[in-house]
């Protein structure tokens, strides 16, 4: 089988591996359709250790070589308990976590203390087969390949708007428009929530408006407080929604939320800069990390996709095919006006140009 194996830091070479061969009892065999690229896909291609150190990813600088991969729209090729049929559509759940730490013990497994995951820290969804235990194994029900990959990126946004407590009414505002921050606003729109999506890419912004956001491009702090007090009556946002990881986002998201406000942090980054923490105390904050999601997390990310899949396929997307891999992980960072980088596993490469085209 064909797969795209990262050698080291910014180099991917797609050769032929050896199947999975049969699974075994508890396992399942999938053939990947669609794989997304994430942030931290291109952490690991980059060898960045430093914004993986204490993240979910942590430990996973010496994981090369790997095949990378952890957003995972499947087809079922084998399933020996007969749960799933061949050929049923699937998304991945890519955490497996230890069961015995004390994170495990209080139930929030996303926040295990040696989480694995599949195409981090074991080998992913770059490949034409790969072979999962069956409890990782959600139905997407008959979505575009596209929006079954998109399933991941939505659990992580379901985690966090869980994380938020925002319902019916509430007045929130996220920033960063990529797929967890799209997630994010389809989730809060799904529970009822009036939302504004801040993101300096236009496409990406105005995505928002598939789930009935208010979109702006517009980050300038003293506007947007403007912009949010304007909204809310004077009071400021109930919750604020980080999926950037910029800090200079966060230190925004503590003036532009009310008193006794919710802020939840989902980017995943390395830099620090200045906030203001008086804010936190006065305002009387509650500041929020979250990270992955649980099991019942993302079967409910599985059920809102579908619900939402037309729109979801209408977001704006680059596709690239398994010979471009390496260009996709390269690229993904580079891509402003798409919400996400996909490689599309089942197609080898890209169509040659006919002549006249290329004149
Ligand atoms: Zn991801
Ligand atoms: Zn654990």
């Amino acid at each position: 089988m064909r797969a795209a194996i990262t050698t080291a830091p910014r180099e991917v070479v797609v050769r032929d591996l050896e199947p999975p061969g049969s699974p075994g009892r508890g396992e399942v065999l999938l053939r990947p359709l669609a794989v997304g690229i994430c942030g931290s896909d291109v952490h690991l291609y980059d060898g960045d250790d430093a914004a993986l150190s204490g993240s979910a990813l942590s430990g996973s600088g010496p994981g090369l070589p790997r095949v990378q991969g952890h957003e995972i729209g499947a087809e079922v090729m084998h399933d020996p308990s007969g749960r799933l049929a061949v050929g049923e559509r699937v998304a991945v759940w890519p955490l497996l976590s230890c069961g015995s730490c004390h994170m495990c013990a209080a139930g929030a497994v996303n926040a295990c203390l040696q989480l694995s995951i599949i195409g981090v820290h074991r080998d992913g969804g770059l490949a034409e087969q790969i072979m999962v235990p069956g409890s990782q194994v959600v139905r997407v029900g008959a979505v575009s390949d596209v929006v079954a990959a998109l399933v991941e990126p939505l659990s992580v946004a379901v985690h966090a708007v869980a994380r938020s407590g925002v319902g019916d009414g509430d007045r929130a505002v996220v920033f960063g428009g990529g797929a967890v921050g799209q997630g994010i606003c389809l989730a809060l729109a799904d529970r009822g929530a009036e939302v504004l999506l801040v993101d300096p890419a236009r496409a990406r912004a105005e995505a928002g408006e598939l789930w009935g956001a208010s979109a702006t491009t517009d980050t300038d702090r003293e506007r947007l407080r403007e912009r949010v007090l304007d909204r809310t009556d004077g009071r400021g946002a109930d919750a604020v929604l980080d999926a950037t990881g910029v800090p200079a986002v966060l230190d925004t998201a503590l003036d532009i939320v009310r008193v006794g406000g919710v802020v939840v942090v989902v980017g995943l980054s390395s830099s620090s800069g200045p906030v203001h923490p008086g804010a936190i105390a006065a305002k009387e904050l509650s500041i929020l990390g979250s990270s992955c999601c649980t099991g019942e997390e993302f079967v409910r990310a599985a059920e809102l996709a579908g619900r939402w899949a037309s729109a979801l396929d209408r977001l704006p997307v680059v596709r690239h095919p398994l010979d471009q891999c390496g260009h996709a992980l390269a690229m993904a960072h580079r891509a402003p006006d798409a919400v996400k980088v996909l490689v599309d596993v089942t197609v080898a490469s890209a169509p040659e140009p006919r002549p006249e085209e290329s004149v």
